[in-house]
């Protein structure tokens, strides 16, 4: 019965691997009118318990074993509590206005739901927009900044369980502030080096569009896992990708592109099937192709994105249909990850 079970469980994964195989499982034994499963986590979160103690019945329960499951599920108090910021990535455009905040955004909440622990970091320097994306005030300077035994950090705000941090918490709504090269990159780096994230497993960066300065601070003063390009898809938004693109892939300061997502690729009217490709057919998809780039995945034109951005609400809270294109992009960039985090 005992191998039976082990086997079953080599089929439980848990990001990637096997859960026998990764050791999380300590010790099975069976008893009478019971069959108990010691499992021992560092870090996880409630979601992931969840699913895992899910997949684990559902498992067993295929092979028509008639005794009682029982999990016992316990933090590893030896494994040393993991900390840090594990993967950061950064999601870049050639243009502005294409939606990379918004897909940055629903990308962050999207992971959470996963079960990840996501930060999300906005340093676009012309119009920081994560704010109003979540709904959160700008000006929240005074919230952000803790003072420490003399010296001061930064507290990242929690919304639908992303922490973030803005350069728009640095302003008030319609103040101007130039970030000017030199004082942006000082301020990142305390966004980065000089605030209490905690544990992370992603930190998502909302770079600013285009090429400047800032792209080549950030590139050498974080370790970016990875970038993804967000681009609509006619020719003059694509022109400006293929600069980005030779931006990163420049010897000197190389970063793998994980992806590249064609947004607002096709418009469909409310009760309607007719498609309408405002902007070009595949135009984003043709380029992928042409420089070599996975394509991430597409999103549709539609009102719902555009409503739930200026509500401050993620529309992958708010429409079914949007949440599996914007899971299913995201699943596809973890999977052009190296070393996904395993608990
Ligand atoms: P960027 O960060 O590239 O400047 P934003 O994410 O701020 O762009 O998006 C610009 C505007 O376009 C916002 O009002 C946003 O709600 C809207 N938008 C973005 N993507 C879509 C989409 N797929 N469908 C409808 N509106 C969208």
């Amino acid at each position: 019965m005992k191998k039976k079970i082990t086997k079953a469980l080599e089929n439980v994964f848990l990001n990637k691997r096997n859960i026998m195989e990764s050791g999380i499982v300590k010790k099975i034994d069976v008893f009478q009118e019971e069959i108990r499963i010691y499992i021992t986590l560092s870090n996880p979160t409630m979601h992931m318990k969840k699913k895992l103690e899910q997949k684990i019945y559902q498992t067993i329960k295929y092979q028509n074993v008639d005794k009682k499951i029982r999990i016992e599920m316990k933090l590893d108090t030896h494994e040393k509590r993991k900390t840090g910021i594990k993967n950061i990535i950064a999601i870049a455009s050639g243009k502005g206005g294409v939606g990379k905040s918004t897909i940055a955004t629903n990308i962050a909440v999207s992971l959470v739901k996963m079960g990840y622990h996501v930060g999300l970091l906005d340093a676009d320097i012309y119009g920081p927009s994560i704010p109003l994306m979540f709904n959160l005030e700008e000006n929240k300077i005074s919230s952000c900044i803790v003072h420490k035994n003399g010296t001061s950090i930064m507290n990242p705000i929690t919304s639908y369980g992303v922490k973030i941090l803005s350069l728009g918490f640095f302003s008030k709504s319609g103040q101007a502030i130039v970030w000017r090269g030199p004082m942006a990159t000082k301020a990142l780096r305390q966004f980065i080096h000089e605030t209490d994230w905690g544990v992370l497993d992603f930190l998502i960066v909302d770079l600013p569009p285009g090429t400047g300065d800032i792209h080549l601070s950030l590139v050498q003063e974080i370790p970016l896992k990875g970038i993804v390009i967000v681009s609509t898809p006619q020719k003059i938004s694509l022109s400006d990708v293929h600069r980005s693109v030779g931006m990163f892939r420049l010897k000197s300061i190389y970063v793998p592109i994980l992806g590249i997502i064609e947004n607002m690729s096709v418009f469909i009217p409310k009760e309607s099937k007719e498609k309408y490709y405002l902007f070009g057919k595949n135009g984003v998809k043709n380029f992928s192709k042409k420089m070599n780039i996975f394509f991430l995945g597409e999103i549709p034109m539609l009102q719902d994105i555009q409503v739930s951005s200026d509500l401050g609400i993620p529309v992958v809270l708010q429409n079914d249909d949007i949440r599996k294109i914007f899971l299913k992009i995201t699943k596809n960039m973890i999977d052009h990850l190296p070393n996904v985090p395993i608990y």
